[in-house]
């Protein structure tokens, strides 16, 4: 009898040991998992590092940039590529103009009214369409008919009966966000294809003539008055506002900016005369690049799996097309070294799956639960009943992620501003002599999805202008949204290079 409940006992006791056992490996073997995660987290947050000495670096390299492809063509990554956009809208502006802006994700047709005086806006029309996705990689002929389309519609809708469709002329600013070659201010030739379109036909051809073909086709009587870029659209509508605005910045699907630039800086076209002395440079800065650039692996897999490697490296790193595809490659990966997200989901093998729209919801989730997080992780990535902590460690590579884009944003600004010795560090400002450092009010408009959506992006980037130009010299920079600006923007351009004054 002893003997049996001495066998008992014993058996607990291994049962015991055994079950402690498994319990104590499974908690080691969970916290190695986890020590692993932490490891790919912290990896992450030292590749994205943007220290503020770093980011001065950056500044420097991208005034540099500047430079360089100002002295020649193909002097740099940085194409600074001529506008022959040498007067900006004054507010003198009258008549009735229309847009049409070719974004990234979307297509906008507008109609503004112009006052003539003190810039008065007396009307205006928009209407946006997201941009059919098969269309971004079909020939140009299906592109321009659909955008011409849209634009007959939007003029049928007036109420104009057909016959003056014909007979009345109408004057159009055409953004078109994608480098391109001027040929004059109303010409020029697309030189690639950035953002995921990919039409074959349509590089080297004359962007604005394919879309005067398309709108004749339609039966409507317009010209391209001015082929604009979308910050070129916004600096104009910036400036008709606000006389101070040197520079625009678009941060939305693809970034880059342009600014004022005095015309004998342009070294690389000696001889060009302009009334004002200056001329609008279109940066195409999504195209920098530098060693300084704090980089990932998640960064070169990105670059190398897109359709234009080594192409664009800044705006992969800055905009709203990418960012939430580097998150995604963050939770793969996270997900195929450990199983913190359970078994790993099919969907996160899927290339853009994560828009930034949702990423930015998970990084602004302020519900002690983290719910939002919880749902967009079971219902776009069908990872169900990740623990708080996962949801948690989410948000953390969000901010990284964001954190950085937003910051790099802000050195690529100060750069402009260092360029044109508006950073604080004594160029000459305006004609004023050197010992008058006073800083000059700089305004530089902005406008994109991004910066006016994500807020948490938003104070990123105002955070780290003021951590490099120190508060004193931020104090003076103004950013300021203009709302549709590169489109409102391309018809005041039309207005002021219009060959008619229509009313
Ligand atoms: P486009 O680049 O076509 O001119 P927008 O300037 O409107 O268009 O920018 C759209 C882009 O902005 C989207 O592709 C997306 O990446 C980003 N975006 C839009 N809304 C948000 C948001 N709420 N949070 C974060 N990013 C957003
Ligand atoms: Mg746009």
């Amino acid at each position: 009898m002893g003997r049996v409940v001495v066998g008992v006992a014993v058996s607990v006791a291994v049962a015991a040991c055994a079950v402690a056992a498994v319990v104590v490996g499974r908690r080691v073997k969970s916290r190695r998992k986890w020590r692993r995660v932490v490891g790919l987290l912290r990896e992450l947050q030292e590749n994205c590092e943007t220290t503020v000495g770093r980011l001065k670096q950056v500044v420097d390299a991208m005034a540099v940039e500047m430079h360089a492809g100002l002295a020649s063509e193909g002097g740099s990554k940085l194409k600074m590529l001529l506008t022959f956009v040498d007067n900006l809208p004054n507010g003198s502006e009258k008549g009735t103009y229309y847009a049409l802006d070719l974004g990234g994700t979307n297509v906008r047709v507008l109609r503004v009214q112009l006052g003539g005086r003190m810039s008065s806006i007396l009307d205006k029309d928009v209407e946006r369409q997201p941009i059919p996705q098969d269309l971004m990689t079909s020939t140009s002929e299906d592109l321009f008919d659909f955008i011409a389309s849209l634009l007959k519609e939007f003029i049928e809708r007036e109420g104009d009966s057909p016959e003056s469709l014909l007979d009345r002329r109408r004057e159009l600013g055409f953004t078109f966000s994608f480098p391109v070659k001027q040929l004059s201010v109303s010409s020029g030739i697309l030189i690639k294809w950035t953002k995921g379109f990919a039409i074959r036909d349509m590089v080297g051809k004359e962007v604005a003539g394919c879309l005067e073909q398309a709108v004749t086709r339609k039966g409507l009587n317009m010209r391209v008055a001015v082929l604009v870029n979308d910050s070129v659209g916004t600096l104009a509508l910036g400036h008709y506002h606000d006389a101070d605005t040197v520079a625009a910045v678009i941060i939305g699907t693809g970034t880059n900016a342009c600014y004022l630039e005095r015309i004998d800086a342009i070294i690389k076209c000696q001889g060009l005369l302009t009334t004002s002395g200056g001329m609008v440079v279109n940066m195409e800065w999504g195209n920098f690049w530098s060693s300084h650039l704090p980089r990932s692996s998640y960064d070169i897999d990105l670059d190398a799996d897109s359709p234009n490697p080594n192409d664009q490296g800044f705006e992969k790193m800055i905009s709203g097309m990418y960012l939430g595809d580097i998150v995604r490659r963050v939770i793969l990966r996270m997900s195929e070294e450990t199983d913190i997200f359970g078994p790993v989901s099919s969907k996160l093998l899927v290339p853009f799956i994560l828009g930034t729209p949702l990423l930015a919801k998970m990084h602004e989730d302020d519900s002690p639960e983290l719910t939002e997080v919880g749902r967009i992780l079971r219902e776009k990535l069908e990872i169900p009943d990740a623990p708080l902590k996962v949801r948690k460690l989410v948000v953390k590579v969000c901010d990284v992620v964001t954190r950085r884009a937003a910051r790099l944003a802000a050195a690529g600004i100060a750069g402009i501003l260092k360029k044109i010795g508006r950073d604080g560090s004594g160029g000459i400002t305006g004609g004023r002599s050197r010992s008058d450092n006073r800083m000059r009010r700089t305004v530089v408009a902005i406008e994109g999805g991004l910066y006016t959506s994500y807020t948490m992006f938003r104070e990123y980037l105002h955070e780290a202008l003021t951590e490099i130009l120190g508060e004193e010299i931020a104090q003076h920079v103004i950013l300021k949204v203009t709302e549709d600006g590169s489109g409102i923007g391309a018809a005041l351009l039309a207005a002021s290079h219009s060959r008619v004054q229509l009313l």
